[in-house]
């Protein structure tokens, strides 16, 4: 999906607005100083096209230094974005920071739609008009509290984001665009450069390329992968507040801009709540997985048998997921890496003929029909797989399909037809 960031200096009402645009209450918190916040982007929709929000507030400026603050907000903006939402409080007027984020909008290129927060009646209007001085284009006065102007500040938005992320289309029969993520220190740096060895190009060295600065073309197996956002993971910014927020900021957009995801945990360690986020997001992205145990060398018997018990517990979610036993450190199973990739993009990219469903369908259903609550049976009456990248179906129904239902055929599908390390989605379209 296109991405929209917010940008604004602290208290402008950027959660407000977040929470307006993506219709939700319940999502975002206050403006905390200093809190870090995992969720930082959010699906949302406007006149029936969907876009991501990054939400790029949450940290504490006097803890940072606003000078930091202005510029990790504007270089999120730069590479996760596609277009950008500028907040002004519009009740204070333009303060040097607004300034100084005016000035890194600008560098950038992106488009910037303004909005003039905090107009909550026509008095403050005219204060909103003064934000034409920032020299960036029309002011929109709007109050994200009351909801007062967001609809013409969203058809602008709508109009600065690409119809499609335009990667996509670009790169058709381009290399492949691989991520690498993980917690801090599982060794993903390592990793990289086991796999990079010499013959490792800085994308931005390329003549002729547009493309993003911070990934690499690497040829393993004979072919050219793209690794998103390599920089990312060489250059390690330590001990500075909010840092872990701008991380996982980084680990979302590598995420989004990925087509395959490579999740590097520390086998040597009981695996955490932060591991498992990871693969979540991975999986509502609808990316392909491949799930990387790292630092092999150092699993003994003992941590072995937990080992197992931690996929048996915490990875029933992703058992469909490729697993590789790799030490970065000293080269073990390296080589099962690449496979593993491949498999899951065949895996992502898998389309299942009409018929060939249909029929699959049909068994399933005679076998095992819909259970019968208050007389009334659903039925299945067709299905298609609307897309790929990842598998997506459709199934048109007769009648509600109760979730367990629904998720008993995605197990189903699987099991038939493989889908080795993608999510499968299923989508219901009933009628009444
Ligand atoms: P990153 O933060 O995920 O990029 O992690 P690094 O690649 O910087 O690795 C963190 C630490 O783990 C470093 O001290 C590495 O040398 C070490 N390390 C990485 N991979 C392995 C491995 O396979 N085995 C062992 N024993 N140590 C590793």
């Amino acid at each position: 999906l296109p991405v929209l960031a917010i940008v604004g200096r602290p208290n402008v009402g950027k959660s407000t607005l977040v929470n307006r645009i993506i219709g939700r209450r319940e999502a975002v918190v206050e403006d905390t100083p200093g809190v870090t916040r995992d969720r930082v982007s959010y699906d949302a929709d406007w006149a029936g096209r969907a876009f991501t929000v990054v939400d790029t507030g949450g940290w504490d400026p006097d803890a940072v230094g606003m000078a930091a603050l202005v510029a990790a907000q504007a270089e999120v903006a730069i590479h996760a974005a596609d277009a950008v939402l500028f907040v002004v409080d519009a009740t204070v007027g333009i303060t040097d920071a607004d300034e100084a984020v005016v000035r890194v909008l600008r560098k950038s290129g992106k488009p910037v739609v303004l909005a003039a927060n905090k107009v909550d009646d026509q008095r403050v209007e005219a204060e909103a008009m003064n934000l034409w001085s920032l020299g960036i284009g029309e002011p929109f006065p709007i109050s994200a509290m009351h909801g007062r102007g967001t609809g013409d500040m969203l058809d602008a938005v709508l109009a600065a984001l690409p119809e499609a992320p335009p990667e996509r289309d670009a790169e058709i029969g381009g290399p492949r665009r691989v991520a690498i993520v993980g917690k801090p220190n599982v060794g993903k740096s390592s990793l990289l450069n086991k796999v990079a060895k010499e013959d490792r190009v800085v994308v931005s060295d390329v003549s002729g390329t547009t493309v993003d600065p911070v990934d690499e073309l690497i040829t393993l197996a004979g072919r050219q992968w793209r690794f998103i956002d390599t920089a990312g993971i060489r250059r390690k910014v330590k001990n500075v507040q909010g840092h872990e927020y701008y991380a996982s900021l980084r680990t979302n957009s590598a995420i989004e801009r990925a087509e395959v995801v490579v999740v590097v945990i520390d086998a040597s360690e009981p695996m955490t709540e932060q591991d498992l986020r990871i693969m979540n997001t991975v999986e509502e992205a609808g990316k392909a997985l491949v799930i990387a145990y790292n630092k092999w060398d150092l699993v003994d018997e003992d941590r072995r048998y937990y080992l197992e018990r931690e996929i048996d517990r915490d990875l029933v979610q992703f058992r469909w997921a490729p697993r590789v036993n790799i030490s970065a450190l000293t080269g073990r199973h390296m080589e099962k890496l690449v496979p593993a990739i491949e498999a899951a993009l065949d895996g992502w990219q898998t389309r299942v003929p009409t018929g060939q469903l249909n029929a699959f369908l049909g068994r399933l259903v005679a076998a095992h029909p819909h259970p019968v609550r208050s007389g009334k049976q659903p039925k299945i009456l067709f299905g298609t797989q609307a897309s790929t990248m990842p598998p997506t179906f459709a199934l048109f129904t007769s009648g509600q399909i109760e979730s367990s239902y629904q998720r008993f055929i995605e197990r189903r599908l699987r099991e038939d037809f493989g889908f080795v390390g993608s999510p499968v989605h299923v989508q219901v379209r009933a009628r009444q």
